[in-house]
């Protein structure tokens, strides 16, 4: 599914994030930066050792921010680790943490030249968040982001699997229509 703000494109695909061949593709890390399961595993796997490298000289990263690194063996330049929040129960600031997640990865996209950056469905997996509600977040804040920064051209949200895609193509269809 496509969707086009001004010059910009927002994508929703199923598949690997691994694989994309865009500027900067996201990594939903943990705040040590130092490798975790999931789509972190699978990046640190796919990147080669030289990434965990350089995430050792980083300090690593609070909730809600990012910081960027090369992308070593990867086809993106670069990737933009970002740490998104545990959910608890929706009332300990997770809206607001997994919003500027986002924002600072497109932030960071911006400031690097990146015209093209792929990202997870941040917090989904182990940090629990609710799939709808984190889908809800996720494409506002891209939509908003999008709308006042023409730098940036695609945007490609990859999910993964047929269940969760089915999910945020139905939330991003309903919020376009809103
Ligand atoms: P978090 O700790 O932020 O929840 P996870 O890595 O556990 O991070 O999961 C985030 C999302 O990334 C989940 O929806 C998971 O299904 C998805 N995911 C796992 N591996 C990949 C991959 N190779 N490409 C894209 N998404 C992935």
């Amino acid at each position: 599914m496509k969707t086009h703000i001004g010059d910009a494109v927002l994508e929703l695909v199923e598949g690997d994030i691994t694989k994309q061949d865009v500027d900067a593709i996201v990594n939903a890390a943990n705040s040590s930066l130092l490798g975790g399961g999931g789509v972190d595993g699978a990046i640190h796997r796919a990147a080669g050792p030289r990434l965990l490298a350089e995430c050792r000289t980083l300090g690593g990263c609070a909730t809600g921010g990012a910081k960027i690194t090369h992308g070593y063996n990867l086809k993106a330049r670069h990737v933009i680790h970002t740490v998104g929040p545990v959910y608890r129960d929706g009332e300990h600031n997770e809206p607001a943490l997994l919003a500027s997640a986002y924002r600072t990865c497109l932030e960071l996209a911006s400031q690097n030249h990146c015209a093209s950056i792929a990202f997870p469905a941040i917090s989904t997996g182990v940090y629990g968040y609710p799939t709808e509600d984190a889908a809800r977040i996720a494409f506002r804040t891209i939509l908003d982001y999008l709308s006042a920064h023409s730098e940036i051209k695609l945007v490609r949200y990859v999910l993964y699997g047929a269940a969760p895609y089915a999910v945020h193509q139905r939330v991003l269809e309903q919020m376009l229509a809103e």
